[in-house]
């Protein structure tokens, strides 16, 4: 039951990935030299997050879910999860587990019916449903909203809003209902610019499979996966106020801080990150590593994973507010560490 809109796109971010394939290319080229030559490079902001887009997976839980949930946590992604109101009732665990793997739960209607077609009596009982059976598997009540197939009216946006959630659409389309390939789910994605919204479905192979690269291509300009505002309906810094994660609430309460990423020193087969923490003396940061990469040295923070190893906690032991770590590349040349959040307290 995916979203059959009839919009279209043009094969748009070809160039740009073929430039990025090049410098993979080179990188790899570099790091399999044997000898293992230590570049300098200038400090460079390329573990930053200097934008976000929101990633979005809809028409779920499906069987599948649990396959997708891996490959998002081995890729240190959050995303978005429109879920329909009937597979969450059906398959309550798939719910949880989502929210357990850091996603966002949010309403796609109860059973994907063309909603336009309802009276506002029944798009309210429709909607409220589905929010009540996402809070009663999860524990979170839906700040958001997407109506099925894209399909919306002014009656439906007000109940809508009369429920506490903000209406989503998306700004690109992966096609990925229409059967489109991992290289064109990818092309997709290369075209998000900071903010936006991209519809992507739980179920499709292909789409699980397009996971690493579109990563691999958000790092490289810098973009880091981010929640979808309630306020804006934009992608945002996770953690950043209302609709925040709610498996993670800030510890304290606290607020927030900034945490600014260097990579000063690159090998051929591993590479330092330095991260200075501002707007703070006690902190929390929460720092992506994209698989096969792995942390091996840290210093000047208490570090801890998740059980995946791609998403680390570091936390403020007294050792001044710039912490920093080793990542061996283990034949990923291009990821960088992604800055998540920085909470303060
Ligand atoms: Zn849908």
């Amino acid at each position: 039951m995916f979203g059959r809109l009839g919009s279209t796109h043009p094969p748009a971010g070809s160039r740009r990935l073929a430039h990025t394939a090049r410098l993979a290319a080179l990188a790899t080229a570099v790091a399999m030299g044997g000898v293992a030559i230590a570049v300098t490079a200038a400090p460079s902001s390329a573990a930053a997050c200097n934008g976000y887009v929101g990633l979005t997976f809809d028409d779920g839980p499906t069987g599948s879910t649990s396959a997708l949930l891996n490959v998002l946590r081995n890729n240190g992604v959050r995303a978005t999860m429109f879920n329909v109101g009937q597979n969450v009732q059906n398959n309550r665990a798939a719910a949880q587990a989502q929210v357990a793997a850091g996603m966002w739960v949010a309403n796609h209607s109860w059973n994907h019916a063309h909603m336009t077609t309802m009276s506002q009596s029944q798009m309210q009982s429709d909607l409220s449903q589905t929010s009540s059976a996402i809070q009663s598997a999860t524990g979170v009540r839906p700040q958001l909203f997407r109506p099925p197939y894209g399909e919306t009216n002014s009656t439906l946006q007000s109940v809508a809003s009369s429920l506490g959630m903000r209406q989503v659409l998306w700004d690109v389309d992966s096609q990925d209902w229409n059967g489109a390939s991992v290289s064109a789910i990818v092309s997709a994605a290369g075209r998000l610019q900071n903010g936006q919204v991209i519809l992507m479905h739980d179920g499709i192979q292909n789409t699980q499979n397009a996971i690493p690269q579109i990563m691999a291509n958000l790092t490289s300009r810098n973009l880091c996966p981010g929640m979808i505002s309630p306020s804006t309906g934009r992608a945002v810094a996770p953690d950043g106020g209302g609709g925040g994660n709610p498996t993670t609430p800030p510890p304290g309460g606290g607020g927030s801080c900034t945490a600014t990423a260097t990579t000063p020193n690159v090998w051929g087969d591993r590479y330092n990150t330095s991260v200075t923490v501002s707007g703070a003396s006690s902190w929390t940061v929460v720092i992506g590593i994209t698989s096969p990469q792995r942390v091996t040295t840290t210093w000047n923070g208490s570090f801890s994973w998740d059980s995946s190893g791609t998403v680390m906690t570091v936390r403020s032991n007294g050792s001044g507010n710039t912490f920093g770590f080793t990542t061996m590349m283990n034949g990923n040349s291009g990821a960088r560490p992604q800055i998540r959040s920085c909470t303060a307290g």
